[in-house]
């Protein structure tokens, strides 16, 4: 079928090219996906070196196997009727420093514990830093991701049908708007713990907490504590829909 017979032409074949191209065949749209290539997926791909298998790219998950979960990935894959099996795992893993190391855990209160063993005064500034970040979260938590689009219409849409939770997000514009940097520098003095929130940070968006939105924190943190911390079975090439094998 040659490429102009489509009515969708989607250039990349990374999560965010097929998940839009399940979702517009889903439709009822033909729907053509290029990739330059040869492997499916973008960052999400897996590739095999004697008989073990690695990540190129995402290892950590939330919320896989949880249908509340507001992990984009999983609300997709709900939509379509897809599901994908995964393990549910806690702690996250071990964050490594030159005087000690830290389990990070999925529970907040569980993570502060932790941290109160290194800094009893850094786990209570924690704690307000965390708050904040919740107080955001709960606000982006009343719209399913799945709503979001990029044109004009996107607005008259949401309030139409989420009038109170655009309210309550809008009491939070100035969190929305800040870096995780403001949000740390007004809560959290404690160097061990500032160190802690830039490593967040920076496993999560490759910057510093300075340089790092807040909503991006906000959700990662409240989806760990509310939510799962699951591993695709197969590893991260299954986290791309199985109908895109090559
Ligand atoms: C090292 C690393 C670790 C990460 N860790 C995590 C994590 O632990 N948890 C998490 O949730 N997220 C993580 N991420 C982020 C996550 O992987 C990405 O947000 C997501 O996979 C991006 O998907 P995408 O579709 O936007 O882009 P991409 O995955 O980059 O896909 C783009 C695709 O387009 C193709 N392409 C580009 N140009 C062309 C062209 N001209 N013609 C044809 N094809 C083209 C590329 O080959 C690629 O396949 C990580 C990312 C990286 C790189």
């Amino acid at each position: 079928m040659a490429a102009t017979a489509y009515q969708n032409i989607i250039i990349g074949s990374g999560l965010g090219g097929l998940t839009t191209a399940a979702l517009l065949a889903q439709a009822g749209q033909s729907t053509l996906v290029c990739e330059s290539h040869s492997l499916a997926g973008g960052a999400a791909h897996s590739f095999e070196r004697q008989g073990f298998h690695f990540d190129s790219g995402p290892s950590f998950y939330c919320g896989l196997t949880d249908p509340a979960s507001g992990n984009p990935l999983t609300q997709v894959l709900a939509q379509l009727g897809e599901s994908l099996a995964a393990i549910a795992y806690d702690p996250l893993g071990h964050y490594h420093f030159p005087d000690r190391s830290l389990p990070i855990y999925r529970k907040l209160a569980d993570y502060r514990a932790a941290l109160a063993q290194v800094t009893p005064q850094g786990a209570a500034e924690f704690q307000r830093f965390e708050q904040r970040m919740l107080h955001l979260y709960r606000g982006l938590q009343g719209l399913p991701l799945t709503e979001l689009r990029g044109d004009w219409k996107l607005f008259p849409q949401l309030l139409g049908r989420y009038p109170r939770e655009l309210l309550q997000l809008a009491t939070r514009l100035p969190m929305l708007q800040a870096s995780v940097g403001q949000i740390m520098d007004a809560t959290v003095q404690d160097p061990w713990v500032r160190r802690l929130i830039d490593l967040e940070c920076f496993l999560l968006s490759g910057l510093k907490a300075h340089g790092t939105v807040a909503p991006e924190v906000a959700f990662m943190l409240g989806e760990r504590d509310r939510t799962t911390i699951d591993y695709p079975w197969g590893a991260a090439g299954r986290s791309s829909p199985p109908w895109c094998a090559p």
